[in-house]
C-alpha cells in the first residue's frame, strides 16, 4: 500500500509515528534497516517548510526536523521538538555576544543538524536530497519530503506593538518571540507562489492509494503545503481518498496556537470550521473523509465525517486513529 501523509511538525510527527505502526508494525529505527520502498507498504510524508528560517547562518526547517527527530527516536519527548538530551551552550555563547536573533533557542545537538544542513544547501544540494541524506542517520520508516526545494516562508502580517506600523514578519518571531500575542491580520506564504513541488511529491499525491491530512495546524502547516502550485490540484484529481484528522478537540487545539491561527484568518476552532475551510472534494476542496473527536460533529457535504477518539496519547492510540482513517477510505493495509 502506498500511504501519502500530508503534515506539519509536532502533530505531524506524531501522526506518522502512528501511520509507521500500523503499515510497518514494531519498526525499529535502530535496529530496523529495510529500506521503506522495498518493503510492501511504503509512507511518504510531505512536510510543511513555511517555518523554515536562516538564524545565525543555519538554515532551521522544524517541521521536517520534528518529524525525523520523532521517527528516528531523536526527539525530545518532553518538549515535543528539538534533540533529546539537549544542552544551550552555543545559544548561551551567542548571547554572551548580544547576537540578535536572541528570542531563539537553539539547541548545541540540534544546531549539527542544521551546520550539515546548511552546509549542502551552500554546495548546491537540494532540500529533499539533503533530508533524504539527514534521514540515512535517523531510519525513520517513512519517505520524508519537503513539500518543495524553494524558499517559500510563512509570515504574519501584525501591528507592531512598539510604532503601530503594520508589517509582516517571519513566522517563527511571531510564534516563538510573541507567542501569538501580538494583533494579527493575516498570513502570507511568501515566495509560495513561484514555487515548485519537490521532485517526487506530485507523483507521491497522485501514485497514492490513500492520502491522509495529519491533525496538523491547517492554517500554518497544511495551508502552505496546499499553497504550492500543483500541490492542491494533484489532491483535487488523485484517485486515492483523502481523509483528514481535525486538529481541534472540543473547541481547542491540544497544543499550539491553532485557535489563534483559525481566528486570525476568520475561521474558528472547531472541527466543524477546520471541515470546511479544507472543504470536500467533491466540491472545490480537499477532503473526502474527516475524524473528529467524540463529542465534536461535522457536517460537511460531500465529506464522510466519522466520530473516534483522536488523542494521540500513545503509538497505540495513534495507530487505532490511522486505522480508523483507512477504514473510512475503505483501504485495508
Ligand atoms: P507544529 O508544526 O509543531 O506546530 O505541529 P503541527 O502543525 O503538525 O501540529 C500542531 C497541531 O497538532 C495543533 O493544532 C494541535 O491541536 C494538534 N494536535 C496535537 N496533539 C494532538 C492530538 O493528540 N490529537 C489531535 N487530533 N490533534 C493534536
Ligand atoms: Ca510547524
Amino acid at each position: 500500500m502506498k500511504l501519502t501523509v500530508l503534515a506539519g511538525g509536532v502533530g505531524g510527527a506524531r501522526f506518522l509515528v502512528g501511520a509507521r505502526e500500523v503499515l510497518r508494525p514494531g519498526f525499529d529505527p535502530r535496529n530496523d534497516t529495510s529500506v521503506p520502498e522495498i518493503g510492501d507498504h511504503k509512507i511518504t510524508a510531505i512536510v510543511n517548510v513555511g517555518d523554515d528560517a536562516w538564524m545565525h547562518d543555519l538554515r532551521l526547517c522544524p517541521d521536517l526536523d520534528s518529524c525525523m527527530y520523532t521517527l528516528g527516536g531523536g526527539i525530545d519527548a518532553e518538549r515535543g521538538w528539538g534533540r533529546a538530551n539537549e544542552t544551550w551552550n552555543l545559544k548561551a555563547e551567542l548571547a554572551a555576544y548580544g547576537a540578535k536573533p536572541d528570542w531563539f533557542g537553539l539547541g548545541d545537538r540540534d544546531a549539527a543538524t542544521h551546520l550539515i544542513r546548511s552546509q549542502m544547501l551552500r554546495a548546491g544540494y537540494r532540500l529533499s536530497a539533503i533530508t533524504e541524506a539527514l534521514c540515512k542517520r535517523w531510519n525513520p520508516g517513512v519517505h520524508l519530503m519537503p513539500v518543495s526545494d524553494d524558499r517559500c516562508e510563512t509570515y504574519a502580517v501584525i501591528t507592531d506593538p512598539e510604532d503601530a506600523s503594520q508589517r509582516a514578519i517571519h513566522f517563527q518571531e511571531w510564534w516563538v518571540r510573541h507567542r501569538a500575542q501580538v494583533e494579527t491580520h493575516s498570513f502570507v506564504y511568501i515566495g509560495a507562489e513561484d514555487a515548485s513541488p519537490a521532485p517526487g511529491v506530485l507523483d507521491a499525491i497522485s501514485e497514492a492509494d490513500v492520502i491522509l491530512i495529519a491533525p496538523s495546524n491547517p492554517v500554518v502547516s497544511i495551508a502552505p503545503i496546499l499553497a504550492i502550485p500543483g500541490v492542491r490540484g494533484a489532491l483535487r484529481t488523485a484517485s486515492a481518498p483523502v481523509i483528514g484528522v481535525s486538529p481541534i478537540i472540543g473547541g481547542a487545539p491540544l497544543r499550539g496556537m491553532a485557535d489563534t491561527c483559525l481566528r486570525v484568518i476568520g475561521s474558528q476552532p472547531t472541527a466543524q470550521a477546520v471541515a470546511e475551510y479544507y472543504g470536500a472534494r467533491r466540491e472545490t476542496g480537499i477532503l473526502d473523509g474527516w475524524l473528529v473527536h467524540p463529542g465534536d460533529s461535522a457536517e460537511v457535504p460531500g465529506v464522510t465525517s466519522r466520530t473516534t477518539p483522536i488523542l494521540m496519547s500513545s503509538t497505540a492510540a495513534t495507530a487505532a486513529i490511522v486505522s480508523e482513517a483507512l477504514e473510512v477510505a475503505g483501504v485495508r493495509p
